[in-house]
């Protein structure tokens, strides 16, 4: 029997932080060998909000390099730029016209970035989880490895494949196959250290909010210094009052592959002077490996074309089939 396939991606709006790594990467790479696997750099998604042209390119180089960095294996993985493979636009166009405006405007992830572009909010923002629904299904993806803010995200792909199955399909024949999101309970939604009520985001405009996986030793060990804690003595998860106490406690945890009821009892009479020495040391062992083979990875710029030439390559050759799959089921005469 041939491997389920997976698909994801992450935008190279950034650095990647602890909620990208906990939440979505260190998923991929748990069960890339079970998988088919295919994991791109989505710069076609970067764009919806405004990118610094010089260095869009620079940073989406630099985040297939922490695929590789972060442990994703070629032997069992696919990694290319969303842009180098067309079908992915040209998808997302015939996905527009049969989707409803009014599922696009119901997106939060849309309404809350809307509201930092003022007048300036563009198309692409609100059709966002179109092009996402584009990604997944062109690769005919059984299972979607997120976090937990892209589940709304999947929830619209599975209603534009239904969509397009009743209308154009039959039931013996699907034209697209229904993805399944993999969120995992555990890392799903790493908050921001400034407020433990927000996700950690690239995009938020404050990096003491963040931890990024090339923070150094000196960063990290400010950054939690800083990081907003409360005044209540001895540490616990699960308490909505204490939502950030439950987030650094979370990361502790997950950081240092211990379980909750380890770091429950652990932490239950300490005060924060004890705690963030400990979770500074645990963050800095955790991302040292990753850290240093990013560096070798980036020093050798030969070879991480060649894996992006290799990934699109393999990617387009699956994507183009759907893609005429889809038009073809359309109606649209076969290019000749
Ligand atoms: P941006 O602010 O530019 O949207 P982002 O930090 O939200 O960036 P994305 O590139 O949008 O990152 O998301 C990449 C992956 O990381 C997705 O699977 C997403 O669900 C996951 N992810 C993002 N933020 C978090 C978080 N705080 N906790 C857990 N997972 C997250
Ligand atoms: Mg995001």
């Amino acid at each position: 029997m041939s491997k389920q396939r997976v698909l994801s991606g992450v935008q190279p709006t950034g650095n990647l932080h602890l909620g990208n790594y906990l939440g979505a990467i260190r998923n991929w790479i748990e069960i890339q060998q079970e998988y088919d696997s295919f994991f791109c750099v989505v710069d076609l998604h970067a764009i919806t909000v405004p990118q610094d042209t010089k260095v869009l390119a620079s940073n989406t180089l630099t985040t297939a390099a922490m695929y590789l960095a972060c442990g994703i294996d070629l032997e069992y993985s696919t990694i290319f730029v969303q842009s180098h493979v067309a079908a992915h636009s040209e998808l997302t166009w015939l996905f527009n016209c049969i989707t409803p405006l009014n599922w696009l405007e119901r997106m939060i992830q849309f309404k809350e970035k809307a509201v930092k572009q003022g007048e300036n909010v563009s198309v692409g923002l609100l059709d966002y989880p179109v092009l996402m629904a584009a990604d997944i299904l062109l690769y005919d993806a059984d299972k979607v490895p997120v976090g937990e803010d892209q589940k709304q995200h999947l929830e619209l792909t599975r209603d534009i494949a239904i969509r397009i199955n009743d209308k154009f399909g039959n039931k013996k024949e699907p034209v697209l196959k229904l993805p399944d999101p993999l969120i995992r309970k555990q890392g799903a939604r790493v908050m921001s250290l400034t407020d433990g009520t927000r996700k950690m985001s690239k995009s938020d405009p404050s990096e003491l909010s963040r931890i990024t996986l090339l923070d150094s030793a000196e960063e990290i060990k400010r950054k939690i210094k800083k990081c907003k804690t409360d005044p209540v003595k001895g540490l616990e998860f699960d308490n909505p009052e204490r939502p950030e106490c439950h987030n650094l406690l979370s990361l502790y945890q997950l950081l240092s592959g211990k379980t909750q009821e380890e770091v429950a009892v652990e932490c239950q009479d300490m005060g924060w002077g004890q705690f963030k020495p400990l979770l500074t040391e645990t963050t800095i062992s955790a991302l040292q490996p990753i850290q240093e083979k990013y560096q070798s990875i980036m020093d050798d710029r030969t070879y991480l074309d060649s894996v992006l030439r290799d990934g699109a390559a393999k990617a387009s050759e699956v994507a183009d089939a759907t893609l005429a799959r889809v038009k073809s089921t359309l109606g649209f005469l076969t290019s000749l």
